[in-house]
């Protein structure tokens, strides 16, 4: 067993090419959660708004951000790093990312800078969450090449049913040709409305496609809704502009408690599957996944 396998990571991209429902508050908060439960989070903005650095209260300035490092991924993401709160580091963006897509758009591996930044492993975080931008450009090819899962922000409407569809369609074309250890892992639901039939009804439109593609092998084969749905709460779109995360900013709040038993879910969930791994029960190539390896597959002997 070398060192790498001692320390497994957990990457996950939320990804919705839509705006507005609810990546950045879920990425920040999710990040909090799990940071409040021990375990070293890492959040990386992938958007040229930098929302989530806002949100954790760091303003632009002139140290290194997520661009310098898509820029240069040999220097490894120690220098970009910046310190959030006990377990929760940040790799914030700036409003230069959006110069990004141009910049690289010659270069051969330009979907793929992040992991090789990434696969450098020159930091202990447990968890990695990438908060992307709400479109498919290099940003967020750059978070699917690098991530293990996918976890979908989104609104129990009908037409936002639609819209998953075809961001399923993309991971299942970036797994085919760019990562094949990448999984859907669900959808978390935000800003939601539990008493009205119609999401109700979404949701269980929702488990029943999820349902039908067990066993088909495709990259949300395993996905499921994850509860607690996050309730519509006027303190998580209150805390960005005081630069704090809802347990910061008011840790009684209902948005406080569905992101701590979210959270509290996500890490029982990792609990479980490092559990398996020392059981030996996993194949290769997932503990490829696990150790950060995505491309990797099958495991290579170093
Ligand atoms: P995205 O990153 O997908 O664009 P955001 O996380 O920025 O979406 O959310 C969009 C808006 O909705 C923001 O103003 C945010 O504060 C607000 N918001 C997100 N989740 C909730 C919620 N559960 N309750 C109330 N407002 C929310
Ligand atoms: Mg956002």
């Amino acid at each position: 067993m070398d060192q790498k396998f001692e320390h497994p990571v957990r990457t996950i991209a939320l990804m919705n090419q839509k705006g507005g429902v609810g990546k950045t508050t879920t990425a920040v908060n999710l990040a909090a959660s799990i940071a409040r439960q021990g375990r070293k989070v890492l959040l990386v903005d992938l958007d040229p708004q930098a929302h989530a650095t806002l949100h954790v209260g760091v303003d632009e300035d002139d140290d290194p951000t997520v661009y310098d490092l898509l820029l240069e991924p040999e220097q490894g993401i120690s220098g970009c790093i910046r310190h959030i709160d006990d377990n929760l580091d940040l790799i914030p963006a700036e409003t230069d990312l959006a110069a990004v897509e141009t910049e690289l758009s010659s270069a051969a591996d330009r979907n793929n800078r992040l992991a090789k930044a990434l696969s450098m492993r020159d930091t202990d975080h447990e968890f990695v969450l990438f908060d992307c931008p709400p479109a498919l450009g290099l940003l967020t090819l750059n978070a699917l090449a690098s991530a293990s899962e996918v976890l979908i922000p989104m609104q129990a409407h009908f037409l936002a049913l639609q819209g998953v569809s075809k961001l399923l369609e993309t991971v299942g074309l970036v797994r085919q040709q760019v990562n094949p250890q990448l999984r859907v892992a669900g959808v978390v639901l935000c800003m939601h409305e539990q008493q009205t039939t119609h999401s109700r009804e979404v949701v269980a439109d929702l488990e029943r496609f999820f349902e039908s593609g067990r066993e088909t092998g495709s990259a949300w084969a395993s996905a499921r809704v994850y509860r607690p749905p996050v309730r519509r709460n006027i303190k998580l779109a209150e805390c960005p502009s005081f630069g704090q995360t809802i347990f910061q900013y008011e840790p009684s709040a209902p948005g406080a408690q569905d992101y701590e038993a979210l959270g509290a879910s996500i890490v029982a969930e990792w609990d479980r599957a490092l559990a398996s791994i020392k059981a030996s029960e996993l194949s290769e190539a997932e503990i490829n996944v696990l150790r950060g390896n995505p491309q990797t597959a099958p495991m290579q002997s170093d």
